[in-house]
């Protein structure tokens, strides 16, 4: 009932009346005012006038299946959506179900992470309801080695995705983070199970800030949100479906021959650090060179100080820009 009544205020720009929802619905009067009280006490704002009947003016940002789904255009990727109020993190979900029978393109959505992961054993911070944490549990036949440039395809359509939100230009900096003005914005952690060179199974989990206005101080200077860039976030169903629609496509022509020649233009068109001084940073190692894009196989191009190029490989290392951030 609560949901009928929603979209029929949703589909109407002006109020509806008491009567007419009663009659459309075939309920008393009495009934619907309960249901809209109750659709406020969700996060619904509905103006209520005498003699006008009822307006939707504003809905909660609700992510679920049946805000998702007839978003999606996809064949494979989010055909199976499983969503978490709370979970301890989406590629946790995703490599359980990884483990047993989960369905290649499944995807893992949840509304709070309690232990939201990073690179390298990090943390990924976010309070409930302001990012969008998810995670697609992929079951590639490709070779193992080619593993790591799902992350690169991953983060293109990120980019492409975000482009499509009025005001934001996002840029990518290698290997899995998406930036918007020189600030994160999205992170990407790719996992892999093995058995020798037979993959069982690839998540590929992403969070993106959408409402978040503060970060923790030890990265508040290089953290950003969709809110914090264009004053009013973006609907994050709309962005799910966005990124995976993008996602489906970008990936399944990455897996005709698994090589990214086809993505290069567009990667080092969205590549922050193009031709400027980086720092690679492995360990404690730190080593400056100009970078110069993608290479074919998911490599970080560079020339050295003394004009050699070589192939920087994504696997433990960290870009930074010589200033900073970037
Ligand atoms: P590097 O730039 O060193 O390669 P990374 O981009 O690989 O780092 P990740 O491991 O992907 O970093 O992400 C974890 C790091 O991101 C954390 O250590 C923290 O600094 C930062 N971080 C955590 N939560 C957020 C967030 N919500 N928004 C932006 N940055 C965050």
């Amino acid at each position: 009932m609560k949901k009928k009544i929603l979209e029929i205020l949703k589909s109407s720009n002006d109020y509806v009346s008491g009567q007419e929802l009663s009659r459309l619905l075939g309920v008393s009067r009495t009934a619907i005012w309960k249901n809209i009280k109750s659709l406020k006490a969700e996060g619904c704002e509905i103006d209520a006038v005498n003699n006008k009947g009822y307006k939707l003016v504003a809905q909660p940002d609700i992510v679920d299946a049946d805000t998702i789904l007839p978003l999606l255009n996809t064949k494979v990727l989010g055909r199976e959506l499983f969503w978490y109020n709370e979970t301890d993190s989406t590629n946790t979900r995703a490599k359980a179900a990884g483990e047993t029978d989960g369905a290649d393109g499944s995807l893992f959505i949840a509304e709070l992470q309690t232990a939201g992961k990073g690179r390298r054993g990090r943390s990924w911070e976010a309070e409930k309801g302001t990012i969008v944490a998810m995670t697609y549990l992929l079951r590639p036949d490709i070779d193992i080695a080619c593993v790591s440039r799902i992350t690169l395809v991953a983060a293109v359509a990120l980019a492409r995705a975000l482009a499509q939100i009025d005001g934001i230009k996002p840029q990518i900096k290698w290997p899995n983070d998406v930036l918007i003005n020189g600030r994160k914005v999205c992170g990407i952690l790719t996992e892999m199970s093995s058995e020798g060179t037979d993959i069982n199974y690839v998540v590929v989990g992403i969070g993106i800030n959408v409402y978040n206005n503060s970060f923790p101080p030890e990265f508040a200077d290089r953290a950003t949100s969709i809110e914090l860039e264009n004053g009013v976030g973006y609907n994050r169903s709309k962005l799910i479906a966005a990124v995976t629609n993008e996602f489906e496509q970008i990936y399944n022509q990455f897996l005709e021959n698994q090589d990214l020649t086809f993505l290069q233009d567009e990667y080092n068109s969205l590549l922050v650090n193009r031709d400027r001084q980086v720092y690679v940073i492995s360990g404690n190692e730190r080593t400056e060179y100009t970078a110069l894009g993608l290479s074919p196989d998911g490599g970080l191009l560079v020339r050295t100080a003394n004009g050699e190029v070589q192939n920087i490989i994504s696997g433990e290392v960290s870009v930074r820009g010589i200033y900073g951030y970037v």
